[in-house]
């Protein structure tokens, strides 16, 4: 459920209009619901707690949406976060969040990432393959620090997603392979600069059914008995995110967060282990809509093309990933029975926010939302063509403040300069 509501006709934030919004800030724009950000992640929470994990960590996986005032409102309610890059820690800190709840993913940390990581004092580093544990030890081993880590291997499960958000079959690119992962555990132990604490995977995005999950927790279960045999000492689960949203304001969600909390607790609840999940789009992406307006209409031959101004430089989904994305007039009106593709004005045929769409004849300027776009929208942004990257504004209630602000063509060139042979 999320706060992206008509009342009289016109499509709201919370208790603002999104016309008046636009009006102020101009389009493009994000704009996301304080709201919905904190009734996704407690929703999460409720219902682990509710299926009787009380020792649980949710680290918001930074990447979907970054904005630190978007990570900042998560802080607040408790939440950890998961972050790919020094870039995302400095982030994630600078929001409140505390280095305690950081873990650290990603297959291609480097060692200046690695030191600045355990500066901070973050919890755990999920490492990806025995090289990097061989790197993060010798750079903790240096700092005169012992690292924490979690490995991350690769159950070698088809979470039937699309192929580029799919991360935990055999063939991809991370973590330790499945057959390697006891090896990888014994190690660790040979190592003085890191210490093994827990198992992680992730398997991908947008998993929109349990099964995946199923398999996957059972596997964790089999190699945490098997380490356990062993001797290692294992206190945390890192179950990664994944979970699947409606990408269509209709449907109702493909995973319901009761039953995929049930699903671990009674497959890992009882192993003495904090349960820890790396949520992103669950928690952003229907925090959040695209605000375009119209800039033209052409009724073309084959097709009728909408064209607005905001393009696969705000919301890249559609064309890297054939995403779905419903689009809406911000002022209610019927359909025609006339079908669009709307696209934007960058000079890519893949340049579209959604095709073969029934929507009203629009006039210059009607404001339209691209919904969903709360996750993967703005982070996935690009200046191509250089374009302005789009604000982004967070709505509370009655209110609401651009937490990133559009730059003028001076700033976006700000960093650019001429050598002195030119
Ligand atoms: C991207 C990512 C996530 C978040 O995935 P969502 O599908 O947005 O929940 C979590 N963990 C890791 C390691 C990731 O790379």
């Amino acid at each position: 459920m999320d706060h992206f509501l008509y009342r009289d006709g016109a499509l709201h934030a919370e208790d603002i209009a999104i016309a008046e919004i636009a009006q102020a800030v101009g389009t493009p724009f994000y704009c996301y619901s304080t709201a919905t950000l904190e009734r996704h992640f407690s929703v999460l929470d409720q219902s682990l707690a509710d299926a009787g994990l009380e020792d649980r960590l949710i680290c918001y996986s930074v990447k979907a949406n970054s904005n630190i005032a978007v990570i900042a409102t998560l802080a607040k309610l408790g939440a950890g976060a998961d972050i790919v890059s020094q870039g995302e820690m400095v982030r994630a800190l600078k929001a409140g969040i505390e280095p305690s709840k950081i873990v650290f993913s990603g297959v291609g940390k480097t060692a200046d990432e690695m030191h600045a990581a355990l500066e901070a004092g973050i919890l755990q580093f999920n490492v990806e393959s025995l090289s990097e544990i061989d790197m993060l030890a010798e750079v903790a081993k240096g700092m005169g620090k012992r690292a924490q880590v979690a490995l991350r291997v690769n159950p070698d499960i088809d979470a039937g997603t699309h192929e580029k958000i799919s991360t935990g079959k055999a063939e991809n690119k991370f973590g330790i392979a499945w057959e390697d992962a006891e090896a990888g555990f014994a190690h660790v132990q040979t190592l003085e600069g890191v210490e093994a604490r827990g198992i992680d995977i992730h398997i991908g995005s947008q998993i929109t059914d349990t099964e995946p999950f199923r398999l996957a927790f059972e596997k964790v279960a089999g190699l945490l008995a098997r380490l356990r045999e062993k001797g290692h000492v294992i206190d945390r689960l890192d179950l990664g995110g994944g979970l699947g949203v409606p990408y269509a304001r209709d449907n109702e969600p493909p995973l319901d967060p009761t039953v995929y909390a049930n699903l671990i607790a009674d497959i890992l609840g009882d192993k003495g282990c904090t349960i820890m999940l790396e949520p992103g789009r669950l928690i952003a992406a229907n925090a959040g809509v695209l605000v375009t307006s119209v800039i033209r209409a052409k009724q073309g031959r084959a097709k009728n093309f909408m064209i607005v101004d905001a393009a696969m430089t705000e919301l890249m989904r559609p064309t890297l990933y054939g995403a779905y994305h419903d689009i809406k007039p911000v002022k209610e009106m019927e359909a025609d029975a006339l079908v669009w593709d709307v696209v934007g004005p960058v000079c890519e045929s893949g340049d579209f926010l959604g095709q073969d769409r029934s929507l009203p004849v629009p006039d210059e300027g009607d404001l339209l939302a691209v919904f969903a776009a709360g996750a993967y929208g703005a982070v996935l942004g690009s200046s191509y063509n250089t374009r302005p990257a789009a604000p982004e504004v967070l709505v509370s209630g009655h209110r609401f403040a651009v937490v990133r602000a559009r730059p003028d063509y001076e700033a976006m060139l700000e960093r650019e300069s001429l050598p002195d042979w030119v």
